[in-house]
């Protein structure tokens, strides 16, 4: 059967990943999340004491080494920073308040987008994040912009990280979500656009079965 790549792009928290994860477990895709690598790289960073306008930032990329590795026997590949499971540590509120800086550096954008390409060049893939159709796979068989109200997002965001044990704000998550979506959609290095050939997905009344069967058939088309 033909294998096609999928690129979901969009806003914050608008719930790309989780999409995108059922969409590569129906099909038996590879799933890459590329705001976690960006996330990790941040992590990185900020353990090195090196900020997002640091001259520097490029000469400590030989040191990144980010990877999806599964654990305990689960199908979804769980991002790892030179050899450590960084998975809670990247969704913390510190870390997503810092990505949007360092993920403007060119350099960095280099490195992942290679490694991304990488991943997904035979196909077979589904990739979330904000350059996948425009920059990472602009021959993606399968194009979609997803977008929700930033209220929608951050109360989302804010029940996900409350359900974790996670005492935040919700006026800082919202703080968050709107200031992500301008760094995102306003910087020089591959903003987040919306490419002409992206279908639009407005989840804010949509549940995931919804969302699924719309996104499923859509990739049925392309299959046939
Ligand atoms: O998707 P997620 O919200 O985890 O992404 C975190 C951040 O990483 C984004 O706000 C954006 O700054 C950056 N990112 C990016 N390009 C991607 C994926 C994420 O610049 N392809």
């Amino acid at each position: 059967m033909k294998k096609i790549k999928i690129a979901i792009d969009g806003y914050s928290s608008c719930g790309k990943s989780t999409i995108a994860k059922e969409i590569a477990k129906k099909l038996g895709y590879i799933y890459v999340d590329t705001g976690a690598m960006y996330r990790a790289a941040t992590l990185f960073f900020i353990r090195k004491g090196v900020s997002a306008e640091d001259p520097n930032l490029k000469n400590y990329l030989s040191e990144l080494h980010i990877e999806f590795k599964s654990i305990n026997g689960e199908d979804l590949p769980i991002v790892h920073l030179n050899g450590e499971n960084v998975e809670n540590e990247i969704r913390s509120l510190a870390i997503s308040n810092q990505v949007s800086y360092y993920s403007k550096n060119k350099d960095l954008r280099q490195k992942l987008v290679h490694e991304q390409q990488e991943i997904g060049k035979n196909g077979g893939v589904v990739l979330d994040g904000r350059d996948i159709g425009s920059v990472v796979f602009p021959d993606a068989e399968l194009k979609l912009f997803m977008t929700a109200s930033p209220e929608i997002r951050a109360q989302r965001r804010f029940d996900e990280l409350r359900s974790k044990g996670d005492l935040v704000d919700f006026e800082a998550i919202l703080e968050n979500v709107k200031s992500r979506d301008l760094e995102d959609s306003t910087r020089k290095e591959s903003p987040l656009i919306q490419v002409e050939d992206a279908i639009v997905l407005d989840n804010s009344h949509m549940n995931r079965d919804e969302q699924l069967e719309f996104v499923m058939g859509l990739v049925q088309k392309k299959l046939n």
